[in-house]
């Protein structure tokens, strides 16, 4: 067997999975380690920062910063359908060589699920050195706006990407916010005013307080504020009660 890595002293195995991929068996155990922090308490909320899928773009965040698809996203799209048809030549089943461009394409999945990995790690590492908490809109909300569905191609993976953020966000004390997509792409980030765009609208131009800028950005912006919304009426909350405390012990007294 190729150990990649040590089991380190102190950890628990929690639980183990074998899976059979294209290219051999593999084991994966997970470990469990009480030392890890759960939330680290020096936050940092002025470090927050929005996520959105663009619409050519990977990611797109509210302080303007692009991570384009990555060039091997492209590059494997095209020997996907090559194999493909090469496996579609080959219409008889069982032979060995239609095995054999079988075998090929799953390979080709494979290898093209392990960059995008590396890739979405890669990312994360990024955000989380920048940044403490990270704002994305909740997936999986029904009702999800028309251009959501548009985007689904590019969508391939974020959801993966969004979990990977999460766990590594977890591990590093730092914290994940899922807020509510709706309106965060048609609602100014300037004022709130809603300003309907079709898919093919690129730009965010606002008539009513005069905000100019990427309709991306724009929404990454939305996602930002939204969150910081949820942590301020929190913290609102958390000293409205704490006056309450305060205050009853004067008024018996
Ligand atoms: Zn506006």
């Amino acid at each position: 067997m190729i150990l990649h890595r040590p089991i380190p002293d102190g950890f628990v195995i929690k639980t183990c999975t074998v899976v059979h991929k294209a290219d051999g068996w593999y084991v994966t155990l997970s470990l469990s380690d009480d030392t890890v922090p759960a939330v680290s308490p020096d936050i940092n909320l002025e470090k927050t920062v929005g996520i959105d899928v663009g619409l050519k773009d990977f990611l797109v965040t509210s302080e303007g910063e692009v991570v384009p698809i990555p060039q091997f996203a492209r590059k494997s799209e095209k020997r996907r359908r090559l194999l493909n048809k090469a496996l579609g030549r080959k219409r008889k089943k069982g032979t060995r060589r239609r095995q054999k461009a079988g075998k090929q394409l799953s390979k080709h999945y494979q290898k093209v699920a392990r960059q995008r990995k590396d890739f979405h790690f890669k990312v994360a590492g990024q955000l989380l050195k920048q940044y403490d908490v990270i704002a994305h809109e909740a997936l999986n909300i029904k009702g999800l706006a028309k251009t959501r569905l548009a985007k689904s191609i590019l969508d391939a993976g974020w959801g993966e990407f969004i979990d990977i953020v999460t766990a590594k966000a977890e591990r590093a004390g730092r914290l994940t916010v899922a807020v509510n997509p709706s309106g965060t792409t048609q609602n100014c980030s300037g004022c709130g005013i809603k300003v309907p765009k079709t898919l093919a609208d690129r730009w965010h131009s606002c008539s009513h307080c005069g905000a100019e800028l990427d309709r991306d950005l724009n929404a990454a912006i939305n996602i930002k504020n939204l969150a910081l919304g949820h942590w301020v009426s929190k913290a609102q909350r958390v000293s409205e009660a704490v006056a309450g405390v305060v205050e009853k012990p004067r008024l018996t007294a």
